[in-house]
Order: C-alpha cells, then sequence, then structure tokens
C-alpha cells in the first residue's frame, strides 16, 4: 500500500505512521526526521535547512522532491511505503506523481487527519514539554508560523487529492487508539494497486 499521511503539524502524523507501519509492516518516510537528521549530522544539506525549519517555514521543494525521489527507490520500500510530511505543496504532489510513474507505481489513499487549527498550538506545545528530546520547533511562536505556512501551502492540496479521488477525512481529535482504527477501517475500503 502507497499511502500519504496528510495534516497540519501537531495532527499527530508521526503516532499514526508508526502504526501503519507496524499493521502493514511498510517504512514510515517522514521528510522530517530525514532533516531533522541532516541538521543533527551538520551535512550540506543540514546546514542549508536548519535556519527555515527553525524559523518554521518550508525548505524548498527540490531538496525534498530529491530525497523522497531516492528514498522512493530503497529495497524496503518496494511494497508500500508511508509518507509522512510530504508532499506539502502543489509542486511537490506533482514531483511524486511524476517519480512514481517512472517507478510504474502510484499513491493509494491520502489518510487526512483533520484537527482544528485552535487545537494545534496546544498539542505541539504539549508533545515539546513531555519529549525527553523536544523538537527545536516544538514551541508555540514556531508553531503558529508551522501552522501559517500549513494554512497557505500545503492545505491547498486537500483539494488536490480530492479531486483525484485519493482523500480519506480521519477525525483527528479521538483518542490515538480511535484515530487508529479509523485509518484501518478508511484502508480497508481502498484496493492497493500501488505495487509493484
Ligand atoms: P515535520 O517534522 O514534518 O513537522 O517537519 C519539520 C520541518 O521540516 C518543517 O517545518 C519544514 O521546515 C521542514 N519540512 C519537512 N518536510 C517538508 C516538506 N515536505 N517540504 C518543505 N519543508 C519540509
Amino acid at each position: 500500500m502507497n499511502l500519504i499521511l496528510f495534516g497540519p503539524p501537531g495532527a499527530g502524523k508521526g503516532t499514526q505512521a508508526q502504526r501503519l507501519v507496524e499493521r502493514h509492516k511498510i517504512p514510515q518516510i517522514s521528510t522530517g526526521d530525514i532533516l531533522r537528521a541532516a541538521v543533527k549530522a551538520g551535512t550540506e544539506l543540514g546546514k542549508k535547512v536548519k535556519p527555515l525549519m527553525e524559523a518554521g517555514q518550508l525548505v524548498p521543494d527540490e531538496l525534498v522532491v530529491g530525497i523522497v525521489g531516492e528514498r522512493l527507490t530503497a529495497e524496503d520500500a518496494r511494497n508500500g511505503f508511508i509518507l509522512d510530511g510530504f508532499p506539502r505543496t502543489v509542486a511537490q504532489a506533482e514531483a511524486l506523481e511524476r517519480a512514481l510513474k517512472t517507478l510504474n507505481r502510484r499513491i493509494d489513499a491520502v489518510v487526512s487527519l483533520e484537527v482544528p487549527e485552535k487545537m494545534l498550538v496546544d498539542r505541539i506545545v504539549n508533545r515539546g514539554a513531555q519529549a525527553s528530546a523536544p523538537r527545536a520547533d516544538d514551541n508555540a511562536e514556531t508553531a503558529v508560523r508551522r501552522i501559517s505556512a500549513y494554512r497557505a501551502e500545503t492545505e491547498p492540496l486537500k483539494a488536490y487529492f480530492s479531486k483525484k479521488g485519493l482523500l480519506r477525512a480521519i477525525d483527528g481529535t479521538q483518542s490515538m487508539e480511535l484515530v487508529e482504527q479509523s485509518i484501518a477501517s478508511a484502508l480497508s475500503q481502498v484496493q492497493p494497486a500501488g505495487g509493484v
């Protein structure tokens, strides 16, 4: 199953991606995790993206498109993948579609975790407070910027996926367990055709 986990920052994408990894035995591909690892390792890529991430801005499309394009061809993604935090712009979604086409694959479903905007900052700040190694961008000020970047650049993708009949909206305000069950039930109706 080739999946996209979609939703605003703080919607619970990372948590649900982990659960989907266990359930479907396919890897999570989180561009945020990959970029954070690059920042931590101090690579050229890391140096480039660090200030943008700290400011709550998106990094340039070509950087993430390159990362994902490469990652999709890895052996462990042969039977499927869960994209978490990518695509975040229409240009990224179009690039993904092209990359998958050359691999003779396609997206099977886009799981959209729906959480009202007014709940997101609290969720992000709580996550920051509870983590043993909190993310640099999990504070109220950066959260507000990340949410506005989402609204301006990412939310329009919902219409894009909806037009393609891929969007599966899930109430992300439920408990983690109920969200997991709702996703499982939505995906049970999806016929994966995107595998090799
Ligand atoms: P995330 O862990 O998905 O919340 O991503 C953390 C930060 O990494 C974002 O605020 C962006 O600065 C950057 N980032 C992650 N994924 C993308 C993407 N697909 N496009 C642009 N920037 C991204």
